[in-house]
């Protein structure tokens, strides 16, 4: 079922920062969203995050209308561009905060985060402070809270900005291992077309906070 948006707006003063917005993301896909700067990309990743309200329309996860529930409560886990880290807690801590909130157990908790601090290869590195790390090591700590509480769907907004090649690349790898690996649904913003490529099976263009395009990866960049 993955996520629908249906008929999305989102107003910013009297800036129309999504204008009657429609998407489907299908289960287990990975649709990349593409746009110039400022055309609505994070508004909309937020809206389905439920970090931004939605003036009209309606998102749905699995078949199920969460507009009007918060953040906590959809089942998403979302990497974003100014993504704060808790700045006083350990990476061990930031990773399982949110297994913690859902009232995991100590040892439960414990498990899945050394699980995952190995698979983004942080495991050495739990006792430090996000301030203590690269910006690579950063987004790594990131996508292993996102991922913590192993969420139907995953929103990640320029995960690779600011990395310099040879991070981004081994994110990239990382990504492809971590969304094959689950039947889980993504949409990732991206400026780069190697990671639509590399990446993606759809995409979605928006402009203007309009969707202007839309479809499978070879269909779109066939004939933009
Ligand atoms: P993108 O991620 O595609 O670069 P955004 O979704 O962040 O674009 O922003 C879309 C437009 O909405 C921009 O013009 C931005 O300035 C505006 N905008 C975003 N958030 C706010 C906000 N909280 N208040 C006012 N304007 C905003
Ligand atoms: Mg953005």
């Amino acid at each position: 079922m993955g996520i629908s948006v249906e008929g999305a707006n989102k107003c910013f003063g009297d800036f129309q920062a999504l204008d009657d917005v429609s998407i489907e993301v299908p289960d287990g896909s990975l649709t990349a969203l593409l746009g110039p700067s400022g055309s609505g990309k994070s508004t909309l990743l937020r809206a389905i995050a439920g970090l931004e309200t939605l003036d009209s329309g309606s998102v749905l996860i699995d078949g199920e209308d969460v507009s009007r529930k918060p953040t906590q409560k959809r089942e998403v886990g979302f990497v974003f561009q100014h993504y704060a880290a808790f700045k006083h807690m350990t990476v061990y801590e930031n990773v399982g905060f949110g297994l913690k909130i859902r009232k995991w157990k100590k040892d439960q908790v414990r498990a899945r985060v050394d699980e995952l601090l190995n698979l983004v290869q942080l495991h050495g590195l739990a006792d430090r402070y996000p301030s203590q790390l690269s910006g690579g090591q950063r987004q790594r700590m990131a996508l292993a809270r996102a991922l913590a509480a192993e969420p139907e769907v995953l929103l990640l907004d320029e995960p690779m900005a600011g990395l310099d090649v040879a991070t981004a690349t081994a994110m990239r790898t990382l990504l492809r291992q971590v969304l094959t690996a689950a039947d889980r649904c993504a949409v990732l913003v991206t400026h780069d077309l190697l990671d639509v490529t590399a990446l993606a099976d759809r995409v979605l263009i928006i402009d203007g906070g309009r969707i202007v395009e839309s479809g499978p990866v070879s269909t779109v960049l066939a004939a933009p």
